[in-house]
């Protein structure tokens, strides 16, 4: 880590809870690397009137950005003072830039997914059929994203129809040549069958004893399928089924390491110099491993 002294620049993470974050370890290897005068710390807040009472304070701290997790992606979008297009229709955001005492907000989820799919499994979502489980915060920003990179049929699968229709809504004027639909589990089986990219955008896989969050039969070899998940050293079950019948698999680490990177692109603007996003893996692998190796399931 870089040495603190009196001119650092706070950066951080807010969530509940944030035990296994791998979000400091990367980010601050990073800062050194780059010999950004920066720290970055967890900002634990275990409900909303702690969120509000943190951002008041983080405007007159010299914060240069911070990153927001599970549960605040959405409550964090009214504490902000402007918001990216995408992240407003997303419904999410997850990391705010601090300029001049204004709280500006951005989903790098979205973009993070987008190279990690080049990156890692060589996928281009242009004329693509995608599913993504799930109707929360990761999802609207998968979905904006993909509709950015011009996907033919995207079907958001979730529990909650309404949660799912509510994203459609604030997307349907954006769904210019792409089919967006929206189905409950039991009617996902043929949009599954037929997708090119299968994505798990929901919370189940980061127990380990959470199932497969669809039948396995319903992958097939010629699919990506991308788990979300991320930050343990097991395979999820979806990971695990979607090896078995042959499909390409990616967890959620290479999207993480990317949304990460592309926060530090954003509050390092006046940099020419891309975000190692090398380091940032290295980084978050060895934190996953000292865990690991101390027996804690992240
Ligand atoms: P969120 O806004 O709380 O949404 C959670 C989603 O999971 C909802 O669609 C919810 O469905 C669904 N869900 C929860 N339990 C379920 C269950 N038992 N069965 C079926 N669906 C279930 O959370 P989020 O911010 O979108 O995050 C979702 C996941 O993505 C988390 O695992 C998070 O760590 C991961 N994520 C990863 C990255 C990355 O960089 N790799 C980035 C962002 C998020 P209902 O609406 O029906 O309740």
């Amino acid at each position: 880590m870089a040495r603190i002294n009196g001119t650092t620049m706070l950066a951080g993470v807010i969530g509940w809870p944030l035990d296994h974050s791998l979000s400091p370890a990367m980010h601050n290897a990073v800062y050194a690397e780059l010999g950004l005068d920066w720290v970055y710390v967890p900002l634990a807040v275990p409900d909303e009137v702690g969120l509000r009472r943190l951002v008041a304070a983080i405007r007159s701290l010299s914060f240069v950005g911070f990153n927001v997790t599970m549960p605040y992606k959405a409550a964090i979008l009214d504490l902000c003072d402007e918001v990216a297009t995408a992240a407003q229709i997303a419904g999410a955001v997850n990391t705010v830039h601090c300029v001049d005492g204004r709280l500006i907000g951005y989903n790098t989820d979205g973009r993070g997914l987008l190279e990690t799919l080049q990156q890692d499994a060589d996928f281009d979502p242009a004329g693509k059929s995608v599913v993504i489980l799930g109707a929360g915060g990761a999802a609207g920003g998968a979905l904006v994203a993909l509709i950015l990179a011009r996907a033919a049929h995207v079907t958001l699968v979730n529990r909650d129809l309404v949660r799912a229709g509510e994203l459609l809504e604030r997307m349907a004027s954006h769904t210019v040549n792409v089919t967006v639909q929206a189905f409950e589990y039991s009617q996902a089986e043929i949009a599954v069958r037929q997708a090119d990219l299968v994505i798990n955008a929901t919370s189940v896989g980061m127990r380990p004893a959470d199932p497969c969050p669809i039948p396995a039969e319903w992958l097939s070899p010629s699919q990506v399928v991308l788990d979300m998940v991320y930050g343990t050293a097991r395979r999820t079950a979806l990971v695990a089924c979607g090896r078995a019948v042959g499909a390409r698999t990616l967890d959620g680490l290479g999207m993480l390491v990317c949304q990460g990177a592309t926060a530090v692109d954003i509050w390092n603007g006046s940099s020419q110099e891309r975000t190692p996003r090398d380091i940032m893996l290295e980084a978050a692998r060895r934190e996953i491993d000292l865990r690991a190796a101390i027996g804690v399931d992240a």
